[in-house]
């Protein structure tokens, strides 16, 4: 196999960790070993890996209809009901339509076409870039690795493509000035943005990208004022908000979307992930009524929205969702995610008095501890070092899967963990902190 982000080819000199069965909050190996899954897959098993009420909606609607499509004034009722739940979900700004996909790369992708097409049909042909930021990830199809602002997605495959800009990233312990505070770092970047805005000329630019948190690239939340300070220039300059909500939405940082707390009002928003949790591939884009009522009355004078894909709103998938959707309302997961996040919080946190510990950060259950030296971000370790590869295995020999991403290990375990198993993560984080040091 040719695996995704992995150095090399599998074959029989590499032995990749082959993942068997799961239940709640563990996986279990081929060999029958448990894990804490402390990443929740990828960012993404928010309900855990055994949720029977997801496994019968999609089993149901494989009984039912296992597939029809929704192209061409054709669609199936999980669709139709998904969107609509989806809608009055989002509560940060009333959203108009919903867009779907099959990953959050899609939907990334599904934005820079809704942008183009809309400001095609206000007659804005030139009003077509894209800024996002440095260390962002907005996933790896051809425009979604583009908007990413992370070097190996463009190194060897010609990107990021020309009408991408990338602004600052907005890490404050790494990038703040000497005696700057947050809010002045924030000012800051929020002045360069207007900068690269002016230079390029406002007439030029379509929207700004951006997750409420930075999740690839680090798990960086914002500084306080940043997205307020952020939000009032792209408005000032006509420039549509684009929330990438694929890691944040539906409970992960204690509120239903990152945009709720931020206080952002998005044009447009992009989610995945959660929103099955998994079970089945489904991403989608909120879109603004503004932008899909003009969408709307182009494409009916052009015929249609030629755009989508066959299992764009794919019944299983949508299925699925709507049962995860109404257990994350029902069973208040962001409320509970408050509850516990805390502790996950200050748990970790207590180690950051480690002398290999350079920053831990995180909000709600999202997390990352950034290896170096002395507690400075002008310190790294030697790459050759392999520390984060070390706390990784660690990890991994006392049962929890990290991700480790060099010198940065990031957790965001399923939004259904029990007290007790934050304990555990917590224990078995502590003490590998104390095996790599
Ligand atoms: N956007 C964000 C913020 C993500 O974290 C990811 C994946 O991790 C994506 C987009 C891409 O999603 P997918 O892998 O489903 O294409």
């Amino acid at each position: 196999m040719l695996a995704p982000f992995t150095a090399g080819w599998q074959s029989t000199d590499v032995h990749p960790l082959v993942i068997d069965r799961s239940e709640g909050s563990y996986v279990y190996d081929i060999e029958g070993k448990k894990y804490l899954d402390s990443l929740a897959g990828l960012w993404c098993t928010a309900l855990g890996g055994s949720e029977p009420r997801l496994v019968k909606a999609a089993t149901d609607q494989l009984h039912k209809l296992p597939f029809y499509h929704s192209f061409w004034n054709r669609t199936t009722k999980p669709s139709l009901d998904l969107a609509k739940e989806m809608l009055s979900m989002f509560t940060a700004r009333e959203m108009g339509k919903v867009f779907f996909t099959n990953s959050g790369s899609e939907a990334n992708d599904s934005q820079v076409k809704l942008v183009w097409y809309y400001n095609n049909a206000l007659g804005r042909p030139d009003k077509k870039k894209f800024i996002a930021r440095s260390k962002s990830y907005h996933g790896s199809t051809l425009i979604s690795a583009s908007l990413s602002g992370l070097p190996p997605l463009h190194q060897k495959f010609d990107l990021p493509a020309p009408f991408v800009l990338h602004t600052d990233c907005p890490h404050y312990w790494r990038f703040h000035l000497p005696g700057e505070t947050e809010e002045e770092f924030a000012t800051r970047l929020a002045n360069n943005l207007e900068n690269l805005i002016l230079k390029e000329g406002p007439e030029t630019i379509a929207a700004f990208i951006a997750e409420p948190v930075m999740g690839a690239g680090g798990v960086i939340p914002p500084p306080k004022t940043y997205f307020e300070k952020v939000q009032a220039i792209v408005k000032k300059y006509d420039i549509l908000f684009i929330a990438d909500e694929v890691i944040t939405a539906f409970g992960r940082l204690g509120t239903m979307f990152g945009c709720d707390m931020y206080n952002i009002k998005p044009d447009l928003v992009s989610v995945a992930k959660a929103l099955s949790s998994a079970y089945v591939p489904i991403g989608a884009t909120l879109v603004s009524p503004e932008i899909s009522d003009v969408i709307h009355s182009q494409s009916n004078k052009l015929g249609s929205f030629a755009h989508g894909f066959t299992y764009s709103g794919h019944p299983v998938a949508c299925a699925v969702a709507i049962e995860a959707l109404k257990i994350y309302q029902e069973r208040n997961i962001p409320g509970h995610v408050k509850q516990i996040s805390p502790r996950f919080q200050e748990g970790v946190k207590a180690f950051a008095g480690s002398p290999i510990v350079g920053e831990i950060r995180g909000v709600g259950l999202i997390l990352a501890t950034e290896f170096a030296d002395n507690r400075s971000p002008n310190n790294p370790f030697p790459a050759e070092w392999g520390v984060g590869t070390i706390f990784g295995a660690e990890c991994q020999k006392r049962g929890m899967l990290v991700r480790v991403a060099g010198d940065n290990i990031m957790m965001s375990p399923p939004l259904i963990m029990t007290p007790d198993e934050v304990e555990e993560l917590v224990s078995i984080y502590g003490a590998a902190i104390k095996a790599t040091e």
